[in-house]
């Protein structure tokens, strides 16, 4: 009797791969599936990947975009210094301009409480320009009154109370209150008979009224005094209108404490640097 066994073919038994190895695969698999899904997805226009790329508010003295994208090295330098973290890097969804700083208006405004535009001293290109000295030499945007028909102020209305609700993150230097550390927006309680707010929120009005009160900012009186950047002036049949003057640097500070939403000023950034060279 021949025993069947002894014939039959042995068994491969199935590589087992080390942990490591596993691991590795398993991220390579990982990352096929993410740049797959990347590169469909910027295919059916949903990242302007091909398309281009999202225009974004740059932080102060950043040079004519293309410029710009040219020669920031996205080292974050900038983003590191800020006090109030007004710069974030774009993501994936910013196409070409990915990985480069920009501001958030409405989230977080650049509101120069550093004073010594710390973003521009710190960044090791040039790409936001070493000639940039002082706020009232930024060109970031350009305040506009987009939605007249919101804003409380033309409506001839105050405004009491907070003017974000309480998960808004956004800071602001209020001197008067903290010369050194800037504080929560939401944290602040206004009265005001007339809306007012972009207006009392813009540095550079700030910085106007602290030239004419004798205490010019950082006690540089080089700043003295910066143009007019943004004031109310009455509109015919009642009312206010915010109205943006030459010396606006498009910082957003207005578009991030505008109470209503949503706001009713914003920073239009077709008009910076490469634009508008009032
Ligand atoms: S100027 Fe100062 S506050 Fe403004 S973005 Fe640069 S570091 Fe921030
Ligand atoms: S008007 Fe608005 S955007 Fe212009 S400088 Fe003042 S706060 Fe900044």
């Amino acid at each position: 009797m021949t025993d069947d066994k002894s014939k039959e073919k042995p068994v491969k038994k199935p590589r087992v791969l080390d942990r490591k190895t596993q691991e590795a695969r398993r991220r390579f698999l990982r990352s096929l599936g993410l740049a797959a899904g990347v590169v469909s997805a910027s295919l059916v226009g949903f990242i302007p990947v091909v398309r281009g790329y999202n225009p974004r508010l740059r932080p102060p003295g950043a040079l004519a975009e293309d410029e710009f994208l040219a020669s920031c090295i996205k080292c974050g330098q900038c983003i590191q210094v800020c006090p109030v973290e007004a710069i974030k890097l774009t993501d994936i969804m910013d196409g070409f301009g990915n990985g480069t700083p920009h501001i958030d208006a409405r989230a977080q405004a650049c509101d120069f409480s550093c004073d010594g535009l710390q973003c521009v001293l710190a960044c090791p290109t040039g790409s936001l320009s070493h000639d940039t000295n002082y706020p009232h030499q930024v060109r970031i945007g350009f305040a506009e009154l987009a939605r007249p028909d919101l804003c409380l102020a033309m409506q001839g209305k105050g405004f009491k109370g907070r003017i974000r609700d309480a998960s808004f993150k956004g800071l602001f230097r209020y001197a008067e209150l903290n010369r050194w550390q800037p504080l929560p927006v939401r944290g602040q309680e206004f009265d005001r008979e007339i809306c007012d707010l972009c207006i009392v929120h813009c540095p550079i009005e700030i910085r106007r009224n602290q030239c004419e009160a004798g205490h010019p900012p950082a006690d540089d009186p080089n700043q003295c005094p910066p143009s007019r950047a943004i004031g109310l002036e009455p509109v015919e049949g009642g009312g206010m209108r915010p109205v943006i003057y030459e010396g606006c640097v498009g910082c957003g500070a207005c578009e991030m404490v505008c109470p209503v939403t949503p706001a009713a000023i914003v920073v239009d950034m077709t008009k910076n640097a490469d634009t508008v060279t009032a």
